[in-house]
């Protein structure tokens, strides 16, 4: 229900609150952290720690339910990409971690395939490294991986969407880390949300990549933390390069600015183990309802089409997919999402291209569901 508390805090300093409709996108601030998480915060705040110490306690903790090696929590899985490919190119070296970013003798090549070109990789670079990337828009072969291999390269960097139909013309994981492994370079993987089934929580480090990420947004944690989990070896040299590192340790890595705080990892840890302990049927079948009640009072509409999403992979079940014929309705997809925007409450959405709309229920408060299947309905009917 959207009563007068909702978003009123915003209001009171003349912000406009909305309706996120549109999933766990930082763009609307990602996640709200469940009970359990906000009151393991408040609990946080009882004593001061050594931030380094509590982070090796918390990874510990997140390495054992993840079942790899090591973990560490960084500020959003973005940071842990960044912190990696400092770990790739510096290791635990103190005089080449306070050398970073200029990268002048080092391993500073980080290896992508063509098509796996995605939005976070500029991630990648912003501790010094550089990306280059094998084979072309129509594909990448194991020939390509290993021809853009040189004496520069550090990683081959992956990221993994199962959730996504798989695309044969780029050249698999398990394959990939066989040629990192080959080549004797670290094989690195992007699986921000891949935190479900919950076997694939972890996966990719224990099919031997030296690490993977995980955006803990995805789990209700504080959307500003994020997970990294790997090697001994490549944890060790994230924590090395990470802010605490610079205080604790007095080497000034460039991960000083990453900082999370204790409040924040005990948010993040209570929420990981939270996730392993959830009864995930319940979260799915919640998931399919909100997407059945925005789907029913679109029903019967002419010119609209709404279908729930058969998907139950990763970080955002179900959801439904919201595409209007513009010769029937007299407007199309992109303006449907300004509509939407434009209304009270306002309701975000998101369209690629004019393609239908995918809304999940991530967002949503309760009885946000119904609002939003009845704005759409209501903006058709004009
Ligand atoms: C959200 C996301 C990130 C960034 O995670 P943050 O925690 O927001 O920094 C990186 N990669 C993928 C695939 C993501 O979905």
């Amino acid at each position: 229900m959207v009563t007068s508390e909702w978003g009123a805090i915003y209001k009171e300093l003349r912000a406009q609150p909305v309706i996120n409709a549109t999933g766990s996108v930082t763009l609307l601030g990602g996640s709200t952290p469940v009970p359990e998480v906000k009151e393991a915060m408040d609990r946080a705040d009882s004593a001061f720690i050594p931030l380094i110490e509590l982070e090796k306690a918390a990874g510990d903790e997140i390495a054992r339910l993840a079942g790899v090696p090591a973990a560490y929590i960084t500020s959003g899985a973005g940071s842990a990409l960044t912190l990696a490919t400092a770990a790739y190119m510096a290791g635990a070296d103190d005089d080449l971690i306070q050398q970073l970013p200029d990268t002048s003798g080092l391993k500073d090549e980080i290896v992508m395939q063509h098509r796996e070109q995605y939005w976070y990789d500029r991630c990648l670079q912003l501790a010094g490294a550089k990306l280059v990337f094998a084979g072309d828009e129509n594909g990448t072969s194991e020939d390509d991986i290993r021809a853009a291999i040189t004496d520069k390269t550090c990683a081959i960097h992956v990221p993994v969407v199962e959730q996504a139909p798989k695309d044969p013309n780029v050249v698999p994981l398990d394959k990939v880390i066989e040629i990192a492994k080959d080549a004797g370079v670290y094989a690195s993987v992007d699986a921000a949300g891949q935190i479900f089934p919950l076997e694939n929580f972890g996966k990719y480090v224990r099919m031997g990549a030296d690490f993977q990420c995980i955006a803990a947004k995805y789990m209700f944690a504080p959307h500003s933390t994020g997970l990294a989990l790997g090697t001994e070896e490549i944890i060790d040299a994230i924590s090395r390069h990470s802010f605490v590192g610079y205080e604790s340790r007095r080497i000034r890595g460039i991960g000083r600015p990453h900082k999370v705080d204790r409040q924040e990892i005990m948010g993040c840890v209570t929420a990981v183990q939270r996730w392993f302990k959830l009864d995930h049927e319940t979260r799915l079948a919640a998931a399919e309802q909100e997407s059945l009640e925005i789907i029913k009072p679109l029903q019967g509409i002419p010119g609209v089409k709404a279908e729930m999403i058969d998907n139950i992979i990763a970080h955002q079940p179900f959801g439904v997919t919201i595409g209007v014929d513009e010769d029937v309705v007299g407007f199309n997809n992109e303006d449907l999402v300004v509509k939407l925007k434009d209304g009270d409450p306002p309701i975000w959405t998101r369209t690629m291209d004019n393609a239908p709309l995918m809304i999940h229920v991530f967002g949503l408060n309760p009885g946000e569901a119904s609002i939003v299947g009845e704005s759409i309905a209501a903006a058709v009917r004009g």
